[in-house]
């Protein structure tokens, strides 16, 4: 069985709800969805990030560099939550990173700037609120000591960025967040771009990001994503593998985050559109077409119950 990333990494994972609740609701879950999302972290030598909840599927992550104290939030939609997150690690939130404008993602930052006054904000796009950095692709900067990449990649909104964080000389698995462009199993809904966009996008630029990056999204859409995912591949054990491990996470209320880019390639129908099964479910034979094709599909998509 495919084993969750933070099993295999020296990680340790703080559950901040009563796991005693949480079993109580977990039968009910599988109906209703779990009724309390519950917040982790992801602990390694350099870097810490913890999952922070919000609305009803989102996530926003706090980044901390473990040698400087220093952190960054990712998408603050809830800034609240944010600023009680900051409190509790201690730390000090220099930077927001945004992925993209659209308000489950960048509607708290002018906000949290208030409450955080002298914040630098990164996005890609002027729709973003309280912008102060505008960033185009490759553009690299700090947060601490962790060096912080810019991947532009647009196609779900014009002005998306992705960001990859690592650490010098360090030989643990660096960080990616990855907005609403690649998800578990899934990658967002082309609104503003195209086919080629998302190919280059999900197999040029973050495909080509070490194997074992960690993979942190914008939504905990994974069960749906390997549902279709299923669809397009009945035969592909990852997927039925990866599909019962998230079930299992998701009637606990715990995150089925992070992924790695490597895991993605194995079930990520979108990571897959060189594979001649993904695109003989299609009937094309280019990858790019079969891009189009099966992001046509998953919008028109009935999930099923199972
Ligand atoms: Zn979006």
């Amino acid at each position: 069985m495919l084993l969750p990333v933070h099993r295999l990494a020296r990680v340790t994972v703080t559950v901040t709800v009563l796991a005693a609740a949480a079993r109580r609701i977990g039968s009910l879950s599988a109906q209703f969805g779990p009724a309390v999302r519950k917040s982790e972290t992801v602990i390694q030598a350099n870097m810490k990030v913890e999952l922070l909840p919000a609305l009803a599927d989102n996530y926003m992550y706090l980044l901390i560099d473990n040698e400087t104290r220093e952190a960054a939030i990712v998408d603050p939609v809830e800034p609240q939550k944010v600023v009680e997150a900051v409190k509790k690690h201690g730390v000090k939130l220099t930077t927001v990173l945004t992925t993209h404008h659209h308000w489950d993602h960048a509607g708290g930052n002018t906000e949290l700037v208030k409450k955080v006054p002298g914040l630098q904000v990164y996005g890609g796009d002027d729709r973003i609120g309280a912008l102060t950095c505008k960033v185009s692709h490759k553009k690299t900067f700090q947060v601490g000591s962790l060096n912080v990449k810019c991947l532009f990649t647009p196609c779900h909104t014009s002005g998306h960025i992705c960001y990859f964080v690592t650490k010098e000389n360090s030989s643990e698995a660096p960080a990616v967040f990855t907005g609403d462009t690649l998800f578990v199993a899934g990658c967002g809904k082309f609104f503003e771009g195209s086919g080629e966009e998302m190919y280059r996008a999900l197999i040029d630029i973050l495909g080509s990001l070490p194997p074992q990056t960690r993979v942190y999204c914008g939504h905990e859409y994974t069960i749906n994503n390997l549902k279709f995912a299923r669809h397009v591949e009945p035969n592909n054990e990852a997927i039925r593998q990866k599909l019962a491990w998230a079930k299992e996470h998701y009637d606990l209320g715990k995150p089925t985050i992070p992924s790695t880019i490597g895991e993605e390639f194995s079930y990520n129908p979108f990571m897959r559109v060189r594979e001649k099964s993904v695109q003989d479910h299609v009937g094309q034979k280019d990858p790019i077409l079969t891009m189009d094709a099966v992001r046509k599909e998953k919008d028109r998509f009935q999930v099923p119950k199972d």
